[in-house]
């Protein structure tokens, strides 16, 4: 029986094998050791525990890196293990599951009505939707409930302004119903803007200790990375990005604040500041700009001068390296980033400012459901189950 120290040792350095493998696929045994700084013998015991449960295999010989033998290479298996990700939408939960190699196996949309439980769906779709001739095999790791919304992981609350939870125990009883409902299983309860910025540090390979994501959707969020770490968790509940007021006489904000850039950059205010009726979206203020319609140019340079400014207290608080855009953001294209430079760079504190990175994302919307299976997998999953703790906020 290993003590349980030595069963964290050892579920940390099979993880890090795995995820050598999964960032640099057909690696040799050699290599891990190099990369690792672990024994020859201790990574030829750890890769044949993960070889033989199915999570890793041995594909043949690689090329040879030199004169003499050439060395085995290690790839990760496919179907044997899953995560499966619901995502909640006011009026959808798509659920998806995802391969911990990283490829989603099944998607489903369930449309929700005003008065569907959220928790119910997903536990029809759980017992029902992953039966039949379509079910993958495998083992099913842990659940991921990925919500649009500020989680406290002390208190067990959720707090949205985007959706209603009020089929569902409200946002002081959804934790306590989900934790109920899914009692046996490993879950973890994520926000949205953590998995789309986790997704964007793995999958685009992201070296930056300190980076920002910012996502643009029902409204603006924030994830930061602070010495590579997601800072309070994939929680939400340390940075409310899009409450920072800009505007404190503005208009009052659902928060209790006043002004919140959210609020204020809402696609909501683009028909106000166009001077037009009707409605007006990102996407379609970005396609006219792109064509020089120096009325849309005009909002887009407004838009990023209003950001700059939320944007230079956090770069004061915690100085990025890299400011990532995700969500709508891209749809205003390249004149949106180029007009926050400039605006950084006229007003804000120039030395935190002069080697910043502004770019978009490079992943779609997708990307969250792999970013919550990797995030899971990354800082929840166990490889040898310390029989505590299965249930995880943030
Ligand atoms: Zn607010």
């Amino acid at each position: 029986m290993k003590s349980v120290s030595q069963q964290l040792i050892r579920n940390t350095n099979l993880k890090r094998l795995y995820n050598c493998v999964f960032s640099e696929r057909g690696i040799s045994r050699a290599a891990l050791a190099r990369r690792t700084g672990l024994s020859r013998t201790a990574v030829s015991d750890l890769t044949d525990d993960l070889t033989q449960r199915g999570f890793l295999y041995d594909s043949g010989t690689g090329a040879s890196p030199g004169v003499g033998r050439n060395p085995n290479c290690l790839e990760l298996c496919q179907g044997n293990y899953y995560v499966l990700v619901f995502e909640w939408e006011k009026a959808a939960v798509q659920a998806h599951l995802v391969d911990i190699s990283g490829s989603c196996t099944l998607h489903r949309s369930i449309s929700r009505g005003s008065e569907d439980s959220y928790i119910e769906l997903c536990g029809d779709f759980l017992e029902s939707g992953l039966t039949g001739k379509e079910a993958p095999g495998g083992e099913l790791l842990g659940l991921c409930f990925v919500l649009p919304a500020m989680i406290d992981p002390e208190r067990e609350e959720v707090f949205s302004t985007t959706f209603s939870l009020e089929q569902d125990g409200g946002g002081q009883g959804v934790i306590a119903a989900l934790r109920k409902r899914f009692a046996g299983y490993t879950v973890a309860v994520l926000n949205d803007t953590a998995c789309a910025a986790y997704a964007e540090k793995i999958y685009t390979r992201i070296t930056e200790k300190d980076f920002a994501f910012i996502r643009f959707s029902q409204g603006i969020g924030a994830a930061l990375f602070v010495g590579e770490r997601l800072l309070g968790g994939a929680c939400a509940s340390h940075v409310q990005f899009g409450h920072v007021s800009i505007s404190p006489l503005g208009p009052p904000c659902p928060c209790g604040g006043r002004g919140c850039l959210e609020l204020m950059l809402a696609e909501e205010t683009l028909p106000g500041r166009l001077h037009r009726k009707g409605s007006f979206s990102y996407q379609e203020l970005g396609e006219a700009a792109r064509y020089r319609d120096a009325e849309a140019e005009r909002v887009i340079r407004d838009l990023a001068r209003e950001f700059s400014i939320a944007l230079s207290s956090l770069i004061c608080l915690t100085r990025p390296s890299l400011i990532v855009l995700g969500g709508n953001a891209r749809y205003l294209g390249e004149l949106f980033p180029e007009e926050i430079r400039k605006s950084l760079l006229e007003s804000g504190f120039r030395k935190m400012t002069e080697n910043l990175v502004l770019r978009y994302s490079r992943l779609g919307e997708g990307a969250c459901c792999y970013g919550a299976m990797k995030y899971f997998f990354d800082c929840h999953f166990q490889f040898l189950p310390d029989g505590k703790k299965t249930f995880f906020v943030g």
